[in-house]
Protein backbone atom coordinates (compact mmCIF):
# COMPACT_ATOMS: atom_id res chain seq x y z
CA UNK A 1 0.00 0.00 0.00
CA UNK A 2 1.17 3.49 -1.04
CA UNK A 3 -0.49 5.31 2.00
CA UNK A 4 -1.32 3.52 5.03
CA UNK A 5 -3.04 5.52 7.73
CA UNK A 6 -4.92 4.30 10.86
CA UNK A 7 -6.44 5.85 13.70
CA UNK A 8 -6.18 9.51 12.99
CA UNK A 9 -7.12 11.42 15.47
CA UNK A 10 -7.11 15.71 15.20
CA UNK A 11 -8.37 17.85 17.76
CA UNK A 12 -8.88 21.75 18.03
CA UNK A 13 -9.16 22.67 21.09
CA UNK A 14 -12.32 20.40 22.42
CA UNK A 15 -13.84 19.91 18.96
CA UNK A 16 -12.76 16.62 17.46
CA UNK A 17 -11.88 17.46 13.41
CA UNK A 18 -10.88 13.99 13.07
CA UNK A 19 -12.07 10.90 14.41
CA UNK A 20 -10.53 7.98 13.99
CA UNK A 21 -9.75 7.78 10.36
CA UNK A 22 -8.23 4.87 8.39
CA UNK A 23 -7.06 4.73 4.93
CA UNK A 24 -5.52 2.13 2.97
CA UNK A 25 -4.61 3.54 -0.61
CA UNK A 26 -2.94 1.42 -3.45
CA UNK A 27 0.08 2.89 -5.39
CA UNK A 28 -1.25 4.52 -8.66
CA UNK A 29 -5.17 5.21 -7.38
CA UNK A 30 -7.03 7.81 -6.47
CA UNK A 31 -8.79 8.03 -2.98
CA UNK A 32 -11.65 10.94 -2.87
CA UNK A 33 -12.52 12.35 0.09
CA UNK A 34 -16.44 13.45 0.31
CA UNK A 35 -18.18 14.90 2.30
CA UNK A 36 -20.07 17.98 3.71
CA UNK A 37 -18.48 21.06 4.61
CA UNK A 38 -16.78 20.99 8.15
CA UNK A 39 -16.57 16.85 8.17
CA UNK A 40 -12.89 16.89 8.34
CA UNK A 41 -11.46 16.56 4.47
CA UNK A 42 -8.96 19.15 4.82
CA UNK A 43 -7.80 18.24 8.41
CA UNK A 44 -7.51 14.73 7.11
CA UNK A 45 -5.33 15.32 4.34
CA UNK A 46 -3.33 18.08 6.10
CA UNK A 47 -2.39 15.71 8.55
CA UNK A 48 -1.18 13.31 6.24
CA UNK A 49 0.98 16.20 4.14
CA UNK A 50 2.40 17.27 7.84
CA UNK A 51 0.77 20.22 7.86
CA UNK A 52 -0.97 19.07 10.66
CA UNK A 53 0.18 17.17 13.81
CA UNK A 54 -2.11 14.51 14.77
CA UNK A 55 -3.38 13.92 18.17
CA UNK A 56 -3.57 9.84 17.84
CA UNK A 57 -3.03 7.47 14.67
CA UNK A 58 -0.04 6.36 12.30
CA UNK A 59 0.68 7.25 8.58
CA UNK A 60 2.78 5.44 6.49
CA UNK A 61 3.59 6.54 2.72
CA UNK A 62 5.55 4.16 0.67
CA UNK A 63 6.13 1.76 3.34
CA UNK A 64 7.78 4.88 5.32
CA UNK A 65 6.35 5.47 8.77
CA UNK A 66 5.64 9.97 8.24
CA UNK A 67 4.04 9.64 11.74
CA UNK A 68 3.22 7.79 14.25
CA UNK A 69 2.47 9.91 18.04
CA UNK A 70 3.30 6.83 20.11
CA UNK A 71 6.82 5.90 18.49
CA UNK A 72 7.57 9.87 18.42
CA UNK A 73 8.19 9.69 14.70
CA UNK A 74 7.32 13.61 12.79
CA UNK A 75 8.85 13.58 9.38
CA UNK A 76 8.22 17.25 8.35
CA UNK A 77 6.40 18.33 5.57
CA UNK A 78 9.47 18.99 3.24
CA UNK A 79 11.02 15.05 3.46
CA UNK A 80 7.77 13.32 3.27
CA UNK A 81 7.94 13.53 -0.75
CA UNK A 82 4.45 14.95 -1.31
CA UNK A 83 3.21 17.48 -3.81
CA UNK A 84 -0.03 19.66 -2.89
CA UNK A 85 -2.69 21.23 -5.62
CA UNK A 86 -4.71 24.10 -3.85
CA UNK A 87 -8.21 25.69 -4.66
CA UNK A 88 -5.84 28.83 -4.95
CA UNK A 89 -3.25 28.43 -7.96
CA UNK A 90 -0.69 30.37 -5.68
CA UNK A 91 1.85 30.33 -8.84
CA UNK A 92 3.99 33.80 -8.75
CA UNK A 93 2.56 35.89 -11.37
CA UNK A 94 5.75 37.99 -11.82
CA UNK A 95 7.69 34.75 -13.26
CA UNK A 96 6.77 32.81 -16.92
CA UNK A 97 4.89 29.76 -16.75
CA UNK A 98 8.48 28.30 -17.46
CA UNK A 99 9.89 29.76 -14.29
CA UNK A 100 7.38 29.05 -12.08
CA UNK A 101 7.29 25.15 -13.02
CA UNK A 102 10.98 25.08 -13.04
CA UNK A 103 11.29 26.58 -9.66
CA UNK A 104 11.25 23.68 -7.14
CA UNK A 105 14.04 22.19 -9.06
CA UNK A 106 15.98 25.34 -9.27
CA UNK A 107 15.78 25.18 -5.62
CA UNK A 108 17.34 21.75 -5.56
CA UNK A 109 19.72 23.25 -7.50
CA UNK A 110 18.92 20.61 -10.62
CA UNK A 111 21.58 20.57 -13.59
CA UNK A 112 20.35 23.12 -15.71
CA UNK A 113 19.52 20.31 -18.49
CA UNK A 114 17.49 18.12 -16.34
CA UNK A 115 15.92 21.24 -15.12
CA UNK A 116 14.78 22.22 -18.25
CA UNK A 117 13.99 18.60 -19.92
CA UNK A 118 11.75 17.92 -16.58
CA UNK A 119 10.04 21.53 -17.11
CA UNK A 120 9.25 21.02 -20.27
CA UNK A 121 8.29 17.48 -19.88
CA UNK A 122 5.87 18.21 -17.21
CA UNK A 123 4.38 21.46 -19.45
CA UNK A 124 3.76 19.20 -22.57
CA UNK A 125 1.42 17.03 -19.91
CA UNK A 126 -0.47 19.45 -18.83
CA UNK A 127 -1.01 21.14 -22.67
CA UNK A 128 0.98 24.27 -21.43
CA UNK A 129 4.60 23.44 -23.46
CA UNK A 130 3.71 26.40 -25.82
CA UNK A 131 2.99 28.75 -23.24
CA UNK A 132 6.50 28.27 -21.15
CA UNK A 133 7.96 31.53 -22.02
CA UNK A 134 4.58 33.46 -21.36
CA UNK A 135 4.02 35.84 -17.96
CA UNK A 136 2.02 33.81 -15.85
CA UNK A 137 -0.25 36.61 -14.50
CA UNK A 138 -1.50 36.38 -18.20
CA UNK A 139 -3.37 32.72 -17.81
CA UNK A 140 -6.78 32.05 -17.51
CA UNK A 141 -8.08 30.31 -13.98
CA UNK A 142 -7.83 26.44 -15.91
CA UNK A 143 -4.05 27.30 -17.35
CA UNK A 144 -3.14 29.24 -13.80
CA UNK A 145 -4.56 25.44 -12.33
CA UNK A 146 -2.82 23.29 -14.75
CA UNK A 147 0.52 25.34 -14.25
CA UNK A 148 0.31 24.78 -10.60
CA UNK A 149 -0.32 20.81 -10.95
CA UNK A 150 2.71 20.85 -13.29
CA UNK A 151 4.72 22.71 -10.48
CA UNK A 152 4.21 19.91 -8.47
CA UNK A 153 4.45 17.27 -10.85
CA UNK A 154 7.79 18.37 -11.67
CA UNK A 155 9.08 16.89 -8.65
CA UNK A 156 7.88 13.64 -8.99
CA UNK A 157 6.16 13.70 -5.63
CA UNK A 158 5.57 10.12 -4.30
CA UNK A 159 2.02 11.46 -3.41
CA UNK A 160 0.26 14.24 -4.84
CA UNK A 161 -2.64 15.94 -2.49
CA UNK A 162 -5.60 18.13 -4.14
CA UNK A 163 -7.74 20.40 -2.23
CA UNK A 164 -10.67 21.35 -4.16
CA UNK A 165 -8.31 22.06 -6.69
CA UNK A 166 -11.17 23.02 -9.48
CA UNK A 167 -13.80 24.71 -7.17
CA UNK A 168 -12.67 28.32 -8.79
CA UNK A 169 -13.21 27.50 -12.22
CA UNK A 170 -16.10 27.85 -14.39
CA UNK A 171 -18.21 24.56 -14.61
CA UNK A 172 -17.28 23.87 -18.09
CA UNK A 173 -13.52 24.44 -17.79
CA UNK A 174 -13.94 22.43 -14.67
CA UNK A 175 -15.54 19.67 -16.56
CA UNK A 176 -12.53 20.05 -18.96
CA UNK A 177 -9.89 19.67 -16.61
CA UNK A 178 -11.51 16.69 -14.76
CA UNK A 179 -11.44 14.59 -17.48
CA UNK A 180 -7.83 16.08 -18.08
CA UNK A 181 -6.95 15.81 -14.59
CA UNK A 182 -7.70 11.91 -14.40
CA UNK A 183 -6.01 10.97 -17.51
CA UNK A 184 -3.00 12.31 -16.34
CA UNK A 185 -3.32 10.63 -13.05
CA UNK A 186 -4.00 7.20 -14.68
CA UNK A 187 -1.20 8.09 -17.72
CA UNK A 188 1.53 8.91 -14.83
CA UNK A 189 0.37 6.34 -12.06
CA UNK A 190 -0.21 9.13 -9.73
CA UNK A 191 -0.90 8.02 -5.99
CA UNK A 192 -3.54 10.56 -4.53
CA UNK A 193 -6.26 11.95 -2.27
CA UNK A 194 -8.50 14.77 -3.53
CA UNK A 195 -10.62 16.40 -1.55
CA UNK A 196 -14.02 17.62 -2.46
CA UNK A 197 -17.37 18.20 -1.39
CA UNK A 198 -18.86 17.54 -5.33
CA UNK A 199 -19.99 14.35 -6.17
CA UNK A 200 -19.78 14.52 -9.99
CA UNK A 201 -16.07 15.39 -9.27
CA UNK A 202 -15.75 12.48 -6.67
CA UNK A 203 -17.35 10.04 -8.89
CA UNK A 204 -14.96 11.27 -12.11
CA UNK A 205 -12.11 11.08 -10.80
CA UNK A 206 -11.81 8.70 -7.86
CA UNK A 207 -10.61 5.16 -7.31
CA UNK A 208 -12.36 4.68 -4.41
CA UNK A 209 -14.18 7.37 -2.40
CA UNK A 210 -14.36 8.07 1.16
CA UNK A 211 -17.29 9.26 2.40
CA UNK A 212 -16.67 11.66 5.50
CA UNK A 213 -19.40 12.92 8.03
CA UNK A 214 -18.58 14.69 11.79
CA UNK A 215 -14.86 13.54 11.65
CA UNK A 216 -15.58 9.90 10.82
CA UNK A 217 -15.43 7.58 7.61
CA UNK A 218 -19.29 6.54 6.96
CA UNK A 219 -18.66 4.57 3.69
CA UNK A 220 -15.70 3.72 1.67
CA UNK A 221 -15.78 2.03 -2.12
CA UNK A 222 -15.59 2.45 -5.83
CA UNK A 223 -17.59 4.72 -6.81
CA UNK A 224 -19.92 2.68 -9.14
CA UNK A 225 -20.56 0.80 -6.01
CA UNK A 226 -20.87 3.42 -3.92
CA UNK A 227 -23.30 5.55 -6.70
CA UNK A 228 -25.47 2.21 -6.59
CA UNK A 229 -25.42 0.93 -2.70
CA UNK A 230 -25.08 4.08 -0.29
CA UNK A 231 -25.74 2.64 3.18
CA UNK A 232 -27.89 5.49 4.31
CA UNK A 233 -29.87 8.19 2.99
CA UNK A 234 -27.41 11.07 4.37
CA UNK A 235 -24.99 9.38 1.80
CA UNK A 236 -27.13 9.17 -1.05
CA UNK A 237 -28.50 12.63 -0.78
CA UNK A 238 -24.82 13.68 -1.15
CA UNK A 239 -24.49 11.21 -4.14
CA UNK A 240 -27.03 12.84 -5.90
CA UNK A 241 -29.98 10.94 -5.01
CA UNK A 242 -32.50 13.83 -5.37
CA UNK A 243 -35.43 11.75 -4.15
CA UNK A 244 -35.27 10.89 -0.77
CA UNK A 245 -38.38 10.70 1.33
CA UNK A 246 -38.97 10.11 4.87
CA UNK A 247 -40.42 6.71 6.00
CA UNK A 248 -42.78 7.23 8.88
CA UNK A 249 -43.54 3.34 9.26
CA UNK A 250 -42.11 0.20 6.86
CA UNK A 251 -42.68 -4.27 7.58
CA UNK A 252 -41.32 -6.46 6.05
CA UNK A 253 -42.39 -8.24 3.15
CA UNK A 254 -41.44 -10.33 0.42
CA UNK A 255 -37.76 -9.41 -0.51
CA UNK A 256 -38.39 -5.91 0.79
CA UNK A 257 -40.29 -3.65 2.57
CA UNK A 258 -43.79 -2.12 2.21
CA UNK A 259 -42.78 1.40 3.16
CA UNK A 260 -45.42 4.24 4.37
CA UNK A 261 -44.47 8.28 3.85
CA UNK A 262 -46.02 11.15 5.28
CA UNK A 263 -48.64 11.66 2.87
CA UNK A 264 -49.79 7.87 3.82
CA UNK A 265 -48.29 6.82 0.16
CA UNK A 266 -47.40 3.00 0.47
CA UNK A 267 -44.63 2.06 -1.77
CA UNK A 268 -42.39 -1.48 -1.97
CA UNK A 269 -38.62 -0.77 -1.24
CA UNK A 270 -35.89 -3.48 -1.70
CA UNK A 271 -32.94 -4.74 0.16
CA UNK A 272 -32.74 -5.20 3.35
CA UNK A 273 -34.24 -3.39 6.16
CA UNK A 274 -32.63 -0.58 7.98
CA UNK A 275 -33.04 -1.29 12.52
CA UNK A 276 -36.20 -0.45 13.75
CA UNK A 277 -36.08 2.67 16.28
CA UNK A 278 -33.92 4.76 13.64
CA UNK A 279 -35.85 7.07 11.19
CA UNK A 280 -35.22 5.96 7.33
CA UNK A 281 -35.90 7.27 4.35
CA UNK A 282 -37.11 6.12 0.88
CA UNK A 283 -34.53 6.67 -1.76
CA UNK A 284 -34.19 6.66 -5.47
CA UNK A 285 -32.19 8.32 -7.96
CA UNK A 286 -33.77 10.82 -10.74
CA UNK A 287 -32.76 9.03 -13.65
CA UNK A 288 -34.35 5.40 -12.07
CA UNK A 289 -37.32 7.37 -12.54
CA UNK A 290 -39.91 7.02 -15.74
CA UNK A 291 -42.53 9.15 -17.00
CA UNK A 292 -45.65 8.62 -18.62
CA UNK A 293 -48.82 10.99 -19.73
CA UNK A 294 -51.64 9.81 -17.01
CA UNK A 295 -54.68 7.77 -18.55
CA UNK A 296 -58.37 8.41 -17.13
CA UNK A 297 -58.65 5.43 -15.27
CA UNK A 298 -54.83 4.72 -13.24
CA UNK A 299 -54.85 2.15 -10.19
CA UNK A 300 -54.88 3.95 -7.02
CA UNK A 301 -51.22 2.90 -6.43
CA UNK A 302 -50.09 4.63 -9.22
CA UNK A 303 -48.00 8.31 -8.56
CA UNK A 304 -50.16 10.51 -9.80
CA UNK A 305 -49.01 14.13 -10.27
CA UNK A 306 -48.28 17.17 -12.75
CA UNK A 307 -45.16 18.73 -13.89
CA UNK A 308 -44.11 21.28 -12.29
CA UNK A 309 -41.02 21.82 -14.34
CA UNK A 310 -39.56 20.66 -17.33
CA UNK A 311 -36.05 21.84 -17.95
CA UNK A 312 -33.95 20.54 -21.22
CA UNK A 313 -30.25 19.34 -20.75
CA UNK A 314 -29.50 18.25 -23.92
CA UNK A 315 -28.56 14.98 -23.62
CA UNK A 316 -31.25 14.39 -20.97
CA UNK A 317 -34.37 16.40 -19.50
CA UNK A 318 -35.61 16.93 -16.04
CA UNK A 319 -38.70 16.39 -14.44
CA UNK A 320 -40.45 17.79 -11.28
CA UNK A 321 -43.52 16.06 -10.20
CA UNK A 322 -45.58 17.44 -7.76
CA UNK A 323 -47.65 13.81 -6.50
CA UNK A 324 -51.16 13.94 -4.94
CA UNK A 325 -49.94 13.06 -1.89
CA UNK A 326 -47.51 16.32 -2.07
CA UNK A 327 -44.22 14.36 -2.50
CA UNK A 328 -42.11 16.47 -5.15
CA UNK A 329 -40.33 13.95 -7.17
CA UNK A 330 -37.53 14.72 -9.78
CA UNK A 331 -37.35 12.63 -13.06
CA UNK A 332 -34.00 12.60 -15.30
CA UNK A 333 -34.81 11.13 -18.57
CA UNK A 334 -32.67 10.53 -21.96
CA UNK A 335 -35.97 10.42 -24.01
CA UNK A 336 -38.10 13.22 -25.44
CA UNK A 337 -41.61 12.24 -24.16
CA UNK A 338 -44.43 14.04 -26.72
CA UNK A 339 -46.99 15.27 -24.44
CA UNK A 340 -44.80 15.91 -21.04
CA UNK A 341 -44.78 19.55 -20.61
CA UNK A 342 -45.50 21.80 -17.55
CA UNK A 343 -48.80 21.38 -16.42
CA UNK A 344 -49.55 17.73 -17.57
CA UNK A 345 -50.52 14.90 -15.27
CA UNK A 346 -48.23 12.04 -15.33
CA UNK A 347 -47.42 8.81 -13.69
CA UNK A 348 -43.76 8.67 -11.94
CA UNK A 349 -42.52 4.70 -12.50
CA UNK A 350 -39.52 3.69 -10.37
CA UNK A 351 -37.50 0.85 -12.47
CA UNK A 352 -38.17 -2.67 -11.05
CA UNK A 353 -36.04 -2.57 -7.72
CA UNK A 354 -35.34 1.22 -7.97
CA UNK A 355 -36.53 1.88 -4.70
CA UNK A 356 -34.33 1.94 -1.19
CA UNK A 357 -35.51 1.76 2.11
CA UNK A 358 -32.17 3.12 4.00
CA UNK A 359 -31.33 4.15 7.31
CA UNK A 360 -30.77 8.57 7.50
CA UNK A 361 -27.68 8.33 8.98
P1 LIG B 1 -14.57 22.30 3.90
O1 LIG B 1 -15.16 21.49 2.80
O2 LIG B 1 -15.46 23.42 4.33
O3 LIG B 1 -13.15 22.74 3.64
P2 LIG B 1 -13.63 20.10 5.56
O4 LIG B 1 -14.44 18.86 5.49
O5 LIG B 1 -12.38 20.13 4.78
O6 LIG B 1 -14.54 21.36 5.21
P3 LIG B 1 -12.00 20.70 7.85
O7 LIG B 1 -11.42 21.95 7.25
O8 LIG B 1 -11.15 19.51 7.92
O9 LIG B 1 -13.35 20.34 7.09
O10 LIG B 1 -12.52 21.07 9.30
C1 LIG B 1 -13.05 20.09 10.18
C2 LIG B 1 -13.45 20.79 11.49
O11 LIG B 1 -12.30 21.25 12.17
C3 LIG B 1 -14.34 22.00 11.29
O12 LIG B 1 -15.32 22.02 12.30
C4 LIG B 1 -13.40 23.16 11.40
O13 LIG B 1 -14.05 24.31 11.87
C5 LIG B 1 -12.37 22.64 12.39
N1 LIG B 1 -11.03 23.23 12.16
C6 LIG B 1 -10.27 23.07 11.06
N2 LIG B 1 -9.11 23.71 11.17
C7 LIG B 1 -9.11 24.32 12.40
C8 LIG B 1 -8.18 25.13 13.13
N3 LIG B 1 -6.99 25.44 12.64
N4 LIG B 1 -8.55 25.54 14.36
C9 LIG B 1 -9.77 25.19 14.88
N5 LIG B 1 -10.66 24.43 14.26
C10 LIG B 1 -10.35 24.00 13.03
Amino acid sequence: MSIEVSGLIKRFGSATAVAGVDISLPAGSMLVLLGPSGCGKTTTMRCIAGLESPDEGVIGIHGTTVFDRKAGIDVPVYRRRIGMVFQSYAIWPHLTVFENVSFPLEMQQTPKAELRDRTMEMLEKVGLADYAKRGASALSGGQMQRVALARSLVMRPAVLLFDEPLSNLDARLRDRLRVQLRELQSELGITGIYVTHDQQEALALADSIMVMEHGSVRQTGGPVDLYRAPRSAAIAAFLGYSNIFPATEWRAVDGGAEVTLASGRRLHASGDLPPRGAPASLCVRPEQLGLRSATADESPDAILGEITLASFLGATTLYRVRSTGGEVWEALTDQVVPGLVKGSTVVVEPAPGALRLLPQT
